[in-house]
């Protein structure tokens, strides 16, 4: 049950210099949201599944815009703004993915259920029982991720995960109702999580899908409005690629596009402050960025991530290092491109 009040948004500003981009106080469970915060509502909320990235690139876009001296795109999708500084090298490219974990309509059974197929990878176990939101070209559809019932399984089959191709989602299906004519749903739709940004009890955290990985395309927007009026002796690539979910598609092409000498990779991490360790562990909420120190596709470079490690530790910024042993990120496919890209993950 959604149980939260829904947001007051109050007209506030004409924010932009061109004067194109309202701004809208937006109160939320009592908090006025900041404008991370107002940015981090739109970008998360929006339908951005592998391949279906366009709403996050228009975000990019307008985000980019006027922060950078030039907006390239690569021919699937991924976005590169360029902010030039007092040299043309190195070219230094800090990079996050714009697509999220979702679905694609796979068919329409005669009765009307939704089969589907995983856009990225999902555990049966979370996808069951989510409300669901199916994009079709006339506006979104809701449905819920359903099953056969435990109630009608043997005992050996309700110890499983159940797989999703066993899975259906339900708009609504009765007999004599025609899904097709009715909610224009097509083989081919993307599907989303039906979520909402939420700012939880405790208000310094957020509750949202797609936090991997627009949480780094956030952190993009602001590295680069942070060097708008900087002077850097470097060129800065501030990027965004598409299909990371299903293997690091975008990071090839954008990799190419870029020609990068240098590269941060931003993107999320595993969470560990959960039971029975809970605060044990290093990789928890509040404990600053993570260094990765390998994952199933890339040993990081090792000078540039000393580096991060003695900048962290000379400014005094909390950070701590990890590792992620299934599992990779865009640098899998960014490092080795061309002769050889020095790259560093930081999550
Ligand atoms: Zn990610």
């Amino acid at each position: 049950m959604d149980w939260s009040p829904p947001p007051i948004y109050i007209p506030h500003s004409i924010n932009n210099v061109n004067g194109s981009e309202y701004v809208f106080t937006l109160v939320m469970r009592g908090v006025v949201l900041d404008r991370t915060e107002l940015l981090l509502k739109e970008i998360t909320e929006v339908n951005g599944v592998s391949g279906y990235e366009r709403e996050v690139r228009r975000i990019m876009a307008r985000e980019l815009e006027g922060n950078v001296d030039e907006i390239k795109y690569d021919k699937i999708g991924s976005i590169m703004g360029i902010k030039k500084g007092t040299s043309s090298s190195p070219r230094v490219m800090v990079v996050g993915h714009m697509d999220e974990i979702g679905f694609m309509v796979k068919e329409i059974t005669k009765e009307g259920y939704i089969k589907f197929l995983p856009l990225g990878g999902w555990w049966g176990h979370v996808a069951l029982g989510q409300r669901m939101r199916i994009i079709t070209s006339e506006g979104p559809v809701i449905g819920v991720i359903g099953s056969t019932p435990p109630h009608l399984l043997p005992q050996k089959e309700k110890e499983k995960v159940l797989e999703i191709k066993d899975m259906f989602i339900d708009v609504g299906v009765q007999e004599k109702f025609d899904v097709k004519k009715r909610l224009h749903i097509k083989p081919g739709d993307p599907i989303i999580p039906d979520s909402q940004f939420t700012i939880m009890g405790n208000k310094k955290m957020y509750m949202s899908k797609a936090f991997d990985n627009r949480m780094a395309c956030a952190v993009v927007i602001d590295v680069m409005r942070r060097l708008k009026r900087s002077k850097h002796p470097n060129t800065v690539l501030g990027c965004a690629s598409v299909q990371e979910e299903v293997g690091l598609r975008g990071a090839q092409t954008l990799a190419h596009l870029a020609a990068p000498d240098v590269c941060i990779i931003c993107d999320t991490n595993i969470g560990q402050d959960i039971p029975p360790d809970c605060f044990k562990k290093e990789e928890k909420l509040g404990s600053g960025p993570s260094i990765l120190l390998y994952d199933a596709m890339m040993i990081p470079n090792l000078v540039l991530r000393d580096l991060a490690i003695q900048t962290a530790e000379s400014k005094k910024i909390p950070f701590h290092l990890s590792y992620v042993e299934r599992g990779a990120t865009d640098g899998g496919r960014i490092h080795v491109s061309r002769a050889g890209v020095p790259s560093v993950v930081r999550v």
